[in-house]
This record gives structure tokens, C-alpha cells and sequence, in this order.
């Protein structure tokens, strides 16, 4: 049975373990993504996932008191439950675990009122508009399972006082593997040949070559090199290509020289001198709409741009018209606005392009690393212990942490992506 609503109810003698300074009896509201069409749990491929306690910048990788999930099953989806059931039923909380996210009468907007902590994942954005938050006089933490939190808006977060907090890095590297997928994708035209031996049952060389190329010699770049974008750097140098970097912040100078690497001070600078474009910063009021028609017209024809950071970074018209008119050479991403698309959205039909849905950063491997961190988060807010810095989006009526670094917010102003279209 396909389940889109799991609900329970705290026991008062399990509240009772809490020291006098804990909190007690939260109720947290949990938006995921559906079930399989096929049922839950799915077939794994697999026995285990690799265990990563270390990420390349020496930072932890979660480190809860205990986990009651196995690593490497899908724990994103309803029935998943993020592996928290467990944990906040014996600690005495409520949880509401929903995918009905959408309109007044959705589950979510009936629970909200009374949620104390709302936890959502990027790839089925639980939007928190500032009319939502005004109706969630409870909500005290807005938690983001995975990277992003631009479904948030952040000034009225900040003016309600609610914590944003994410996982940092615990899904980056999955981002920057699939972005190299996107890149060789597109460049090699894969997706299109891959159709012509298996849906047209063909061996039609010349049509799939036509549009085909080595990415050897070629010039890459990103924009934005934090986590992922200096991942994805690294990822692509074996390549022998041109590595491309604009970024707020230059990178230190020993790591321009290790990855040769050729600073450019503005997205456009950048676009004009690259065959290769992969977009890899947050969404925020100075990054909103950066992809349009004028950019876009700077860049060398038969470009390619990979999005796996945030859809509303681009303008969607505007990179459909360019694929239509054979300037973009191609178009792949795991990032649509809003999420779910509507079915007649155009970047499911223009040309040359090789979109999934939001999957790069929930492979099975990046769940049991934002799972971990997201039961790390909830334990120290329920003790009252600091959440890691490098977790902190806003607190306290501001930003905070990584989000004081990576965020922009303007004050009376929605954050972009927080509102559904
Ligand atoms: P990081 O915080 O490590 O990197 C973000 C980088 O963006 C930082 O270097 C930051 O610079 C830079 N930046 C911020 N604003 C601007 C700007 N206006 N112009 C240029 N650069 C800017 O985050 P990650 O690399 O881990 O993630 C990046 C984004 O990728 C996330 O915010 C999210 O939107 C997306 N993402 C997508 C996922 C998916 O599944 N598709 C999963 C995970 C993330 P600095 O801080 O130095 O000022």
C-alpha cells in the first residue's frame, strides 16, 4: 500500500526521560517525498554504502548519538521517515510524516499551525512562505534534510525568530558526481543515443555522432566554488580540460595553482569564456534570474549549462528560447522551479536537454548522511545544545553560519523559491 500520511502520538512517560533544561513534547512535521510507485521498500541493489566520516575539508561528517535507520535504504520517501520514528517516539515528540504538501486543505497546512519543527528536503520542498510562517505560531525550527535552504523565506524566519539549519556537505560530493554526468551527458550525447538502441531499436551512428564531442581541450567552469563547484573542479582536471571559476570569494591561491584555475570577477565574464557553464550557488536575492537572455546571448554558441544548484537561478523561458533558437548547445539539470513542475513545463520538451528530476543530492548514500545529520540537529535542539555552526543558516533574527556566509536576504522581501509559482 502506498502511504502519503504517517502520524503519531507521543507517549507522556517516554517525555519524562528530558533533563529540566530539554524539550519536550514537540511536535515535528516531516514533508518527503512519495512512496515508490511500486511500494515500499523498494528492491536494493545493494548490501551496504560506503561509510564516509570525513569530508575533503576535514570537516565530521553527522555524528548523532545513535542511528535507527540501515544505511543505504530509502529513508527520503514517506514510508522512510528520515529513520526518525524511533528516536522521537521514545523521547516523547509527535511525529507527522506527510508528502501532501500543496493548497489549504493539504496535510501540511492543516499540521503546521501546530508544529513545532517542520523538516523538508529540497527535492519536495515543503515551501514556507512568509503566510505560512505567519500561521505556524509554534515553529521554532525549520530544518532542512539535505542542502538549500531557499524554500525558507529567510526574512520572515528571521523576523518570527525560527532557526534555518541544514546538513552542510552532507549531500556535495553526490551533486558534484552527477554534475560530471550531466557534463559528459550532454557533450557526448549520450541521452539521445542511449534512445536510439533501446526505445527506436536502431545502430544509427551518424545521428548520434552528429552532435557529439570530446570534452578534452574544452573550456569548464563554474559558478560558485564552495563544496560543490570546487568538487566538481577537481573532478573534471583528469579531463585535460580549462578550469573556469567565479565565486564572491576567490579561492586561495595554492588551490588556483594545484587545479590551474582562471578566476573570472563576474558571471558574465565567466559565460563569455567557457564551453561549459555548471552553476553551483545558493539561491538568494543576488543569484535569482542570474541565467537570462542577456547572459545567455554572451555565451559561445553551442555552450552547455548544467544546473544542479537551484532552478530559479535561470529565467525558463529564456533558456528554452535558446536551445529552440540552436544557440545553447544543451541544457541538463536535476533543478526545476517550482518542485514538482507542472507537466507542461518547458524543460521537459526543449530541445537538447537532459533533465531528471531532483535527484543529485538523495542518491541512497547521501540519505544516510542527512538522515545522521538531521537526527544530529534535532538532539542538540531538543537538549538545547548549540547546532553546529556550519549548520546554521539563520538564529536569533539573522543569519547565522554558513548562511551568514552564503545567503543574502532583503529586508520585507520574499526569498526567491519560497513561495510556490
Ligand atoms: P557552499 O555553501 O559550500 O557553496 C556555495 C558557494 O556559493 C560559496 O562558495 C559561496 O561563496 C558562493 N556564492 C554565494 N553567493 C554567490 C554569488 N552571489 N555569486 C557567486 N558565488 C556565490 O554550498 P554547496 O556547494 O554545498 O551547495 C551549493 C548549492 O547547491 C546549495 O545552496 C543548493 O542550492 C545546491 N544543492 C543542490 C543539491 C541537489 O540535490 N541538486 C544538493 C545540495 C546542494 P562564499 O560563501 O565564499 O561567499
Amino acid at each position: 500500500m502506498l502511504r502519503n500520511t504517517v502520524k503519531s502520538t507521543a507517549t507522556s512517560a517516554a517525555a519524562r526521560h528530558f533533563s529540566s533544561t530539554s524539550r519536550k513534547g514537540m511536535k515535528v512535521l516531516c514533508v518527503l517525498y512519495p512512496d515508490p510507485v511500486d511500494g515500499f521498500p523498494p528492491h536494493y541493489l545493494r548490501e551496504s554504502v560506503p561509510d564516509i566520516s570525513k569530508y575533503p575539508d576535514g570537516q565530521t561528517a553527522p555524528n548523532p548519538k545513535a542511528i535507527d535507520f540501515t544505511p543505504g535504504h530509502l529513508l527520503g520517501s514517506v514510508s522512510g521517515e528520515l529513520g526518525l520514528r524511533k528516536f522521537l517516539e521514545a523521547n516523547g515528540h509527535e511525529l507527522v510524516v506527510t508528502s501532501d504538501k500543496e493548497g489549504p486543505n493539504s496535510v501540511f497546512e492543516q499540521e503546521l499551525p501546530t508544529a513545532d519543527v517542520v523538516i523538508s528536503q529540497p527535492f519536495w520542498p515543503a515551501y514556507l512562505d512568509a503566510d505560512r510562517i505567519s500561521r505556524a505560531k509554534n515553529l521554532k525550527l525549520a530544518l532542512t534534510a539535505g542542502i538549500g535552504s531557499d524554500h525558507v523565506d529567510l526574512d520572515a524566519a528571521n523576523k518570527a525568530g525560527i532557526t534555518v539549519a541544514e546538513v552542510t556537505y552532507s549531500n556535495s560530493n553526490s551533486v558534484a558526481e552527477h554534475t560530471v554526468m550531466m557534463i559528459l551527458g550532454l557533450v557526448r550525447n549520450y541521452i539521445p543515443s542511449h534512445k536510439w538502441a533501446t526505445e527506436k531499436r536502431g545502430w544509427n551512428i551518424a545521428d548520434c555522432v552528429a552532435q557529439s564531442y570530446d570534452v578534452e581541450g574544452m573550456d569548464v567552469g563554474v559558478i560558485a566554488a564552495g563544496r560543490i563547484g570546487l568538487r566538481v573542479l577537481r573532478l573534471m582536471k583528469p579531463f585535460d580540460v580549462n578550469l573556469h571559476y567565479y565565486d564572491s570569494r576567490r579561492l586561495p591561491a595554492e588551490v588556483e595553482k594545484e587545479l590551474n584555475l582562471t578566476y573570472h570577477d563576474s558571471p558574465q565574464d565567466l559565460a563569455r569564456s567557457v564551453d561549459v557553464l555548471s552553476l553551483h550557488c545558493p539561491l538568494h536575492p543576488k543569484t535569482h534570474n542570474m541565467v537570462n537572455a542577456e547572459l545567455l546571448s554572451q555565451m559561445r554558441k553551442g555552450a552547455y549549462i548544467i544546473n544542479t544548484a537551484r532552478g530559479a537561478l535561470c529565467v525558463r523561458d529564456d533558456i528554452a528560447k535558446s536551445l529552440e533558437d540552436g544557440h545553447l548547445g544543451g541544457y541538463a539539470g536535476d533543478v526545476w522551479y517550482p518542485q514538482p513542475p507542472p507537466a507542461d513545463h518547458p524543460w521537459r520538451t526543449m530541445p537538447r536537454n537532459g533533465m531528471t528530476p531532483h535527484i543529485s543530492g538523495t542518491s541512497l548514500s547521501a540519505q544516510a548522511r542527512y538522515a545522521a545529520g538531521t537526527r544530529e540537529i534535532l538532539e542538540n535542539f531538543f537538549n538545547n545544545d548549540p547546532i553546529r555552526d556550519v549548520y546554521l543558516i539563520a538564529q536569533g533574527g539573522q543569519l547565522a553560519g554558513v548562511g551568514a556566509k552564503s545567503y543574502t536576504v532583503e529586508k520585507g522581501k520574499a526569498s526567491p523559491g519560497s513561495h510556490k509559482a
